[in-house]
């Protein structure tokens, strides 16, 4: 007698789709009026194939974290290699080789300032770790603060809150009012990386930390590119227009380069094209190249003094994964293969291929801008887009996109080729054209 039986999970596309519906929540989806999710058994270099037999180039890089693309020989080799000495091994009490080669490798590439890792399973997790760093040093200097400020139109996770300091109107605060923390909201970042800095924009960020000094614990923010708060482009300037306010009032900046980190916007760092140094940093999504979740939290030595000498004596923080070793083997990996400098030449490449080819959804109807940077390629649509609509244009075009809001883009591996560019790009005008019916 067994407990219970093991259903085999069956080759059929359609029976795999069937159960599919029937039993698995898929992200920000209805369990019980779902859209079409589409079975994926295998993915090789920049390519998905999915159970019907179709192989389609992946413009999203796994939600913009399989820079490398897929079955990579040498990050498969590290997995392995990992797998072979320990898969896991708990973090309070021990530590390992991969987790303090990780720690060394991000100290080196983050510039001047971060010295200190703690890592995490996710990047909400990770940014919540950044919020709880920012409490905890404001507690050691024996002035609780609990505020933080942000600005509109920015993406910083999914828990509580990281949810908190998302864009108000964009996110969800509307469905947790009353349960998520009141923060301050800046105006947004003005549009544009080449923008020169809009001084009006400064002073109103400036009255409001003027207003709230007392109370702020740290701004939070993407550096120049805000993410899943609508694929925005701001200039470098505004980034250290906000490290000089924080600077005038003692607060901590908090900078998440959870998307913008290692190369996808053209520079190594947002933070370091910016010449900015933050207090604490949050790096997650390509950092093991998309093979397996996990997130760090950096900060300089003076906010590890201020956590550490709070009445905890600690950071109080500890995910039972936390700093996994077969993530950390492949991580490493990984930045060993962006070391090489092979990055620069390819998210060169792909942003030429992203401008030429999306030049044809301008002016197209339903089409609000077309922008490119580095590795992000974005057609922004006047009203929500058709998501099943544009899916389908791609997906006849041998490509996989899943638009989201008012959103068509592409964040595409770095090791797409400049064909397959082209056919990312051709298939994103293609969805442009569906989504207005023409
Ligand atoms: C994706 C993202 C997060 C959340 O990371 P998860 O791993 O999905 O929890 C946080 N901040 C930014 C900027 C992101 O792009």
């Amino acid at each position: 007698m067994t407990d219970f039986v093991t259903p085999g999970v069956p080759a059929d596309t359609a029976e795999l789709i069937a159960l599919d519906r029937a039993h698995v929540w898929h992200p920000y989806a209805s369990m019980t009026d779902p859209t079409p999710a589409y079975p994926v058994v295998g993915a090789s270099g920049v390519r998905l194939q999915f159970a019907d037999g179709r192989e389609v180039v992946d413009g999203m890089s796994s939600w913009w974290a399989a820079i490398h693309g897929y079955r990579h020989p040498v990050l498969d080799a590290a997995a392995r290699d990992q797998l072979d000495r320990m898969s896991h091994v708990m973090f309070g009490g021990l530590t390992h080789p991969g987790a303090i080669g990780l720690a060394q490798r991000l100290v080196a590439i983050t510039g001047e300032g971060m010295e200190h890792v703690f890592f995490s399973d996710s990047g909400s997790v990770g940014v919540e770790v950044a919020i709880k760093m920012a409490l905890q040093y404001w507690r050691g200097r024996g002035e609780p603060r609990q505020r933080l400020l942000t600005v509109r139109g920015g993406y910083h996770g999914d828990t509580f809150a990281t949810m908190a300091v998302c864009d108000p109107v964009g996110g969800m605060h509307h469905l947790f009012t009353g349960v998520l923390p009141e923060h301050l909201f800046a105006p947004r970042p003005p549009d544009g990386y080449d923008a020169p800095l809009d001084e009006a924009w400064v002073a109103a960020t400036a009255d409001l930390l003027a207003r709230h000094a007392g109370e702020v614990a740290a701004v939070i923010v993407e550096p120049t590119v805000q993410g899943a708060g609508g694929m925005r482009f701001h200039s470098p300037a505004c980034v250290r227009a906000l490290r000089e306010l924080c600077d005038a009032h003692g607060v901590l900046l908090i900078l998440d380069e959870i998307a913008t980190g290692f190369g996808r916007t053209g520079a190594w760092f947002a933070h370091l094209a910016a010449d900015v140094v933050p207090d604490i940093l949050c790096v997650g999504k390509a950092m093991t190249g998309g093979y397996l979740s996990m997130a760090a939290t950096l900060c300089t030595p003076a906010v590890a003094a201020s956590v550490c000498s709070g009445e905890a004596g600690a950071l109080m923080h500890g995910p039972t994964y936390m700093a996994n070793p077969l993530a950390a083997a492949v991580a490493c990996a990984n930045l060993d293969l962006l070391a090489t400098g092979a990055w620069r030449e390819q998210v060169a490449g792909i942003e030429a291929g992203l401008r030429a080819g999306l030049a044809a959804a301008d002016g197209l109807p339903k089409v609000a801008d077309v922008r490119v940077l580095g590795a992000i390629g974005v057609i922004e649509t006047v009203g929500p887009v058709d998501v099943r609509a544009v899916t389908e244009a791609a997906l006849a075009h041998g490509v996989w996109l899943r638009p989201f809001s008012n959103l068509i883009y592409t964040m595409p591996p770095y090791v797409t080729g400049a064909a397959d560019v082209t056919r990312i790009a051709a298939a994103m005008v293609a969805g442009a054209r569906a989504n207005a019916g023409v």
